[in-house]
């Protein structure tokens, strides 16, 4: 079933929450709405839910306003981050929870219901647990539960809102994948909120960036990542050196040496800020053409990658390379080294714009 939003407005008293928030969620797509805490994620999925009201817009399933459905009349499942089983049901009563409580004449018979329960529960692989009590469950057993208990009475849009926060690194790796193979399974629209980038890069089809109630990129993983619209974005998106600069046309000066911008903005002369990822760095140790002179501060073997921390003049820079470039490079806390931009964003906006808000510089 398809999703639209259409101009949707949500004050708190003078705060406003959402701010004209429109979006189209086609049949079959996994949607992330991602972003950091406060961006209005949360009040957006319940506004889809019928949990919340919108002061102004709509929502629409599948072309039809939804406005006066309740929450239960909008066939919608619902996922939450805190496990909200019932403690005192076994795991199976949890999953058939939904279909008990159906009017009569909606209801499945006991068989049916029994039939349901268990193919559900061997869906999230889980069929061995029927008979246990939440509180036996792990963290991640629980919340394939309640996802099992959301999918129980065939929901046409499932919601999600930070379902895999709670739990470690590696169990959230591995739900989020068994999450994807779900949805596409149950042929569903699923929107699910995140504000781990990863996870929204990952897992879903599309990624809607929010930030103070507003929508700022919708676009495949590969977009938003590849091309952020805003140094927001790509701040957010993951972690980015930033160079005060001025921008020549295709080039950005940074700190008196050129480097080529990947797709010069609009207005291509004059202040500007160059973005470039800690990946997207060469660092050499002799002095080569357009290399930006650094010392070399701190060196962090990460897993696969080398992080190297410098220092460009009153500023940190952060380079990731491989084992086998560091090793080759045979770099020393101290050492002066050259720096070569590989792909520079360049955006041109003020300094103060980027004092809020996206992850480390
Ligand atoms: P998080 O990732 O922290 O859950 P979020 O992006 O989901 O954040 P929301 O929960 O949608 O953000 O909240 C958006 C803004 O609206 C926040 O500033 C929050 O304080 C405010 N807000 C949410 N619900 C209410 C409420 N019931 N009353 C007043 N303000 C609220």
């Amino acid at each position: 079933m398809s999703i639209e939003i259409n101009g949707v407005i949500k004050r708190f008293g003078s705060f406003v929450a959402l701010n004209s928030i429109d979006l189209r969620i086609p049949t079959g797509e996994l949607v992330a709405l991602l972003g950091p805490s406060g961006g209005g994620k949360t009040t957006l999925l319940r506004i889809i839910a019928g949990m919340e009201t919108a002061d102004a817009g709509h929502v629409s399933f599948a072309g039809e306003v939804a406005t006066h459905l309740h929450a239960r009349e909008r066939n919608v499942g619902f996922v939450f981050q805190h496990y909200a089983l019932f403690r005192h049901m076994s795991v199976f009563e949890n999953v058939a929870f939904g279909l008990r409580v159906k009017p009569r004449d909606e209801r499945p018979s006991p068989a049916e219901i029994h039939r349901r329960v268990m193919d559900l529960l061997s869906l999230v692989q889980l069929d061995w647990l029927a008979g246990r009590y939440p509180s036996q469950l792990s963290g991640g057993q629980r919340q394939r539960i309640a996802l099992a208990r959301a999918l129980a009475v065939k929901p046409k849009v499932l919601l999600l809102d930070e379902p895999f926060g709670a739990l470690d690194a590696k169990v959230r790796k591995e739900l989020r994948r068994w999450l994807r193979h779900l949805h596409d399974e149950m042929h569903i629209s699923s929107v699910f909120v995140t504000h781990d980038q990863e996870e929204a890069l990952e897992v879903a089809d599309r990624v809607v960036v929010m930030n103070r109630g507003h929508i700022e990129q919708i676009g495949t993983p590969d977009e938003v990542y590849s091309n952020p619209v805003s140094p927001f974005v790509y701040q957010f998106l993951g972690d980015v050196n930033v160079f005060h600069s001025r921008l020549h046309g295709a080039w950005a000066d940074v700190s008196r040496e050129a480097v080529k911008a990947d797709d010069p903005p609009p207005d291509d002369r004059g202040q500007a800020l160059a973005f470039v990822r800690p990946h997207d760095i060469n660092i050499e140790s002799a002095p080569i053409t357009g290399g930006i002179e650094a010392t070399v501060q701190d060196i962090h073997a990460i897993g696969p990658l080398v992080r190297v921390e410098l220092a460009h003049e009153s500023e940190l820079v952060e380079v990731e390379l491989t084992h086998e470039r560091a090793k080759a490079l045979h770099l020393e806390k101290g050492q002066r080294v050259w720096l070569k931009p590989r792909h520079v964003k360049v955006f041109n906006v003020p300094a103060e714009a980027l004092e809020e808000g996206g992850s480390g510089i």
